[in-house]
């Protein structure tokens, strides 16, 4: 049956084709649909809802906040809001972690500070070049799609993307030595056509890439790389920061500072849109106006981040509730690969996916999966990972639900 969103919205939706159906409620890791259907969400709106949707400790700071007669503009000057969020980023986030950051917002969307990052590393070293990895995924405006490894977004652009190189990925995932020698070489080597890149933009955990978990020692030599050579390391923390790895930044295990960090998605928490810039004091190089943009500091996702953070972040109750969590998925995800030749397990924390083997099976998992009430995506060049993200905070009762529909589908396409 077409509908007004097939005759009118643009051929370019793609949620909506993964999952037809017209969503008109949620709560914490459950969905309803208009037809009556339920799902169990293990999507989390791409990494944007960590601590489940509508959530009352985001939600009632907001309602009352949009009852109170706040100004309501999302740009750059100050506000209460802003204060609080400032004030409780530097410390519960900043400070018990010792990181010395300057923090700007650099608009709305993971794009945005993806952006930014490129944009203020090529000022801060009069470089133009990135480098950045195969099968990564930074975002779909110019600058950051340059630096996306996956050939089909790239081919959306309709013009060569310049100024960025793809270093391999796959050889540092499951790889015995970290293979950075060769990275060094040519850095080295005056001959080898390589100019000096302004900075390394990586992902701790390929999201999009499919769910491919950078080893720590790997992300260490990375950053000690950069440091010997003058190159600014850049992290992008859009999906797999907030927790989503089990601490709040994804590089925390490894021990790397980056230069400059990334967030946005879950940052707000609660599917509002707002993202950060993080970056050392020393790269705070842009004069006033150099960088900016009307949705740069939305109130409204002000309030919510900070309520997101008090929750969760104050002490480490929450994180030590995730090592539970994440204990469970693991389990779960154990026992259904068990049961089929070649599949495998992938990721960190509760950024997890589930490789299978055979071409073709990962999507027709996830459709069956929705068929019978649970929202999971496909993530991979190839499509062959599901993957595996619910809200941070999904009770064990709805992750067990969610399993018991998933390990059914992935028998069913198997066997
Ligand atoms: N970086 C990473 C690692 C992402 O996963 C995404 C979104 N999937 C982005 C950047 C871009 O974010 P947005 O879609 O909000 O522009």
């Amino acid at each position: 049956m077409t509908d007004i969103f097939d005759t009118l919205e643009s051929e370019v939706r793609s949620y909506s084709r993964s999952w037809p159906a017209v969503f008109t409620r949620a709560e914490g890791a459950r969905q309803w649909a208009e037809d009556g259907g339920e799902y169990v969400d293990f999507f989390a709106g791409a990494g944007a809802l960590n601590y489940g949707h509508n959530n009352p400790a985001v939600m009632e700071p907001l309602i009352r906040y949009l009852q109170s007669g706040a100004v309501l503009h999302s740009l750059d000057m100050k506000t209460p809001a802003k204060r609080e969020f400032l004030e409780t980023f530097r410390d519960l986030i900043l400070r018990p972690r010792h990181l010395d950051y300057r923090v700007m917002f650099p608009g709305p969307t993971g794009t945005n500070t993806v952006e930014a990052a490129l944009k203020l590393a090529r000022k801060v070293t009069g470089r133009q070049h990135i480098l950045s990895f195969t099968n990564a995924f930074h975002g779909m405006t110019l600058g950051s799609l340059s630096v996306t490894g996956n050939s089909m977004k790239r081919q959306g652009a309709g013009i060569p993307l310049t100024n960025s190189s793809k270093i391999p990925y796959d050889d540092y995932l499951d790889g015995e030595t970290p293979d950075l020698l060769w990275l060094e070489r040519v850095l080295e080597d005056s001959g080898s056509g390589v100019d000096r890149p302004a900075a390394i933009i990586v992902e701790t955990v390929q999201g999009e890439g499919g769910v491919r978990a950078a080893r720590a020692d790997w992300l260490r030599g990375l950053s000690e790389l950069c440091r010997r050579h003058g190159i600014l390391l850049i992290v992008d923390d859009v999906q797999a920061g907030c927790g989503r790895t089990g601490s709040f930044f994804s590089f925390e295990e490894s021990g790397i500072v980056p230069d400059i960090v990334c967030l946005s998605k879950s940052i707000s928490g609660s599917g509002l849109p707002m993202a950060l810039t993080l970056f050392r004091p020393e790269l705070d190089v842009w004069a006033p106006g150099e960088h900016n943009g009307t949705f740069r500091g939305n109130a409204p996702a002000f309030v919510t981040a900070t309520a997101a953070l008090r929750t969760y972040w104050a002490d480490a109750s929450f994180q030590n509730l995730l090592g539970g969590t994440v204990a469970q998925l693991q389990r779960w995800m154990q026992s259904i690969v068990a049961e089929v030749d070649g599949a495998s397990i992938r990721g960190r924390g509760l950024l997890a996916g589930i490789c299978f083997e055979n071409p073709g099976t990962a999507e027709r998992v996830a459709a069956e999966s929705f068929a019978s009430g649970l929202l999971v995506e496909t993530s991979g060049p190839r499509n062959e990972v599901l993957k595996l993200m619910p809200p941070l905070t999904i009770s064990t009762r709805d992750l067990d639900a969610g399993f018991e529909i998933l390990a059914a589908a992935v028998r069913a396409q198997t066997r």
